[in-house]
């Protein structure tokens, strides 16, 4: 008997204690607080009814009435090749998200990363996974006063489950974020000034990890950038899109 397609399932290479650990430390599901039953802080009930995206934009995941490609991405291709989003911004991924930003839930985080993992293998062939993850980086000063990068947070699981390296450092972003009350057009001036790329890039595919994408606005900015210094492909994996802006 051959053993060695079964070895090569993802179940079995995972570590035991990863298999095994949730009937050792039964973990509690994040939205409704009975046990999980699962090795992730979710039950199953809980994540068939998370708000799905139905159909999008094929290029930037923006929720439409049907699959094609939104006028934004027509108008102003942008440099990402595509964004990966698992959910609509909606409740209850609306209240997770806001739970690991503005409350430093890191459990959150880190089931969230897991979810962004599962969608990652369900999506994209393995061999056709970027070379490094690289996280939405917040200015210094922001990351003084919070503490802590929630894109960071949400990367490294993404990592840690699909085997790719994070770069945490690989974009600076040297502007703080002084959006408010700006136009549109003012606000894409200033953003894509907002970014740098320290190191070599070039050649290397890449995905930008973020919470949310709303306007596509740092994305875009962001993707440019790395373009720009040489990088081959630049996705956007992101847990939640939320729908056009009003
Ligand atoms: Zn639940
Ligand atoms: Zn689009």
């Amino acid at each position: 008997m051959n053993l060695y397609p079964l070895l090569r399932r993802p179940l079995l290479r995972r570590p035991l204690l990863k298999q095994f650990g949730y009937r050792l430390f039964p973990g509690l599901c994040l939205c409704c607080n009975l046990p999980s039953g699962r090795d992730i802080d979710l039950c199953q009930g809980c994540e068939a009814a998370l708000p799905a995206i139905g159909h999008r934009c094929q290029i930037c995941a923006l929720p439409l009435l049907h699959t094609a490609i939104c006028g934004e991405c027509l108008n102003k291709p942008p440099a990402f090749t595509n964004i990966i989003a698992c959910y609509a911004y909606q409740s209850p991924v609306a209240e997770l998200i806001l739970a690991l930003k503005n409350h430093r839930n890191l459990a959150t985080g880190s089931m969230l990363g897991q979810l962004l993992a599962d969608r990652i293998r369900a999506t994209i062939p393995r061999q056709q996974y970027p070379n490094l993850i690289i996280p939405v980086p917040l200015h210094w000063r922001r990351s003084l006063v919070r503490g802590f990068n929630q894109s960071l947070e949400l990367a490294r699981p993404v990592g840690r489950e699909l085997e790719i390296a994070v770069a945490r450092n690989r974009v600076k972003r040297i502007q703080p974020i002084t959006q408010q009350g700006r136009n549109k057009d003012a606000r894409r001036r200033n953003l894509r000034q907002a970014f740098r790329v320290v190191g070599n890039v070039r050649g290397l595919r890449l995905a930008i990890v973020d919470d949310v994408v709303t306007t596509t606005g740092t994305t875009r900015a962001m993707a440019a950038v790395l373009m720009a210094a040489g990088a081959s492909r630049v996705d956007i994996w992101c847990i939640a899109r939320t729908p056009l802006e009003k």
